[in-house]
């Protein structure tokens, strides 16, 4: 039978997507029609992402699955009118290479210091060469499809790196933690602090005052997971206070941050627009086709998302 599946993610991306989509589909050797625009009622599969149209499911009567084109499903995770499987992009060759750059970029300029060098106007000659990497401790919050890619870099370079999941895990190189206590100790004299976290009601909040208290003096924080896992006014207070030295954002409660939000003015604060890693068209389209094809051949769904964990 023909499968119909409908594009139902951000319609800009539909001319991008669709000769993607229909290559990686026809690859796989399945029968479909794909479209942005077709009766509910005879939809098999949905390429979503949350700045959709689509928000009632109640009217895809015969959907087998979400196929969601980010990692972060925050937005949809607890829409009650989706009861098939809802998967989530895990794309180790675009989405997650891409987070590994852009992490291990930000890591190596606070680690190297590299600020003081590019922004010296009075010429100072000041020779304080950097700690080895080995010599910091890195606090990878979330070992998930990111987390651990992102973690392996850094064990890659050298760094201590500790980790820091729900369950229980086990990541070459990293010294693993979880649960309340596993959080005290991955931030404890951490001197790097990566948040790759969801966002959940477990995760909100996670860096706030009692936390940042908790890390090496001076430290770094760099958040590419989400705007609510910070208390924001706790991390200025942290700013302010020298506690952190540095903290770059990605990801902000409102997005884009309102101009008025104090984080656009501090000289601490690296701001980039929620760039760390965005989803790329290219191997998104096939891990969709993969997912569906493994779908309709028996194998099952990857990436789906646990609804009662929220992530
Ligand atoms: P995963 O679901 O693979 O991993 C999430 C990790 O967080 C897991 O290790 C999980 O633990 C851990 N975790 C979840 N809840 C808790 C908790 N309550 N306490 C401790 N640990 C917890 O997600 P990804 O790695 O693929 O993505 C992570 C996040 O990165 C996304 O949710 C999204 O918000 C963000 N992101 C941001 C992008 C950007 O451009 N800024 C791009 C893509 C993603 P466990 O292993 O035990 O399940």
């Amino acid at each position: 039978m023909t499968l119909t599946i409908q594009f139902a993610a951000n319609s800009a991306q539909w001319e991008e997507y669709e000769p993607l989509l229909r290559d990686a589909l026809d690859a796989r050797g399945l029968d479909y029609t794909l479209s942005t625009d077709v009766p509910p009622d005879q939809v098999d599969y949905i390429v979503y992402s949350p700045d959709s149209k689509v928000k009632d499911f109640t009217p895809f009567t015969r959907l087998k699955a979400v196929l969601n084109l980010w990692a972060g499903v925050e937005k949809v995770v607890g829409n009650q009118t989706l009861t098939v499987p809802l998967c989530r992009m895990v794309d180790d060759a675009g989405l997650t290479q891409g987070m590994v750059e852009w992490v291990t970029g930000h890591a190596l300029r606070h680690h190297l210091g590299m600020d003081a060098h590019i922004q010296n106007p009075d010429h100072k000659w000041t020779p304080k060469p950097p700690p080895l990497a080995r010599e910091r401790k890195v606090a990878m919050l979330g070992l998930g499809e990111l987390g651990q890619a992102c973690a392996a870099q850094l064990v890659a370079l050298g760094f201590d790196v500790h980790g820091w999941s729900r369950t229980e895990k086990s990541v070459n190189g990293v010294t693993c933690h979880h649960g309340n206590d596993g959080l005290i100790d991955a931030l404890t004299d951490a001197q790097i602090i990566v948040l790759l976290l969801p966002d959940t009601p477990a995760t909100t909040n996670v860096i706030n005052s009692n936390t940042l208290d908790l890390t090496a003096k001076g430290a770094f924080l760099i958040n590419p997971g989400r705007g609510p896992l910070i208390d924001d006014d706790a991390l200025i207070a942290a700013l302010d206070s020298g506690q952190i030295a540095h903290a770059t954002l990605d990801v902000f409660r409102i997005e884009p941050l309102p101009q008025d939000h104090p984080f656009w003015a501090h000289p601490q604060v690296t701001i980039t627009p929620h760039i760390a890693s965005a989803t790329r068209p290219k191997t998104a389209a096939q891990v969709v086709a993969m997912n569906i094809h493994r779908n309709e051949t028996g194998e099952g769904l990857l990436h789906v998302v646990d609804r009662t964990a929220g992530y």
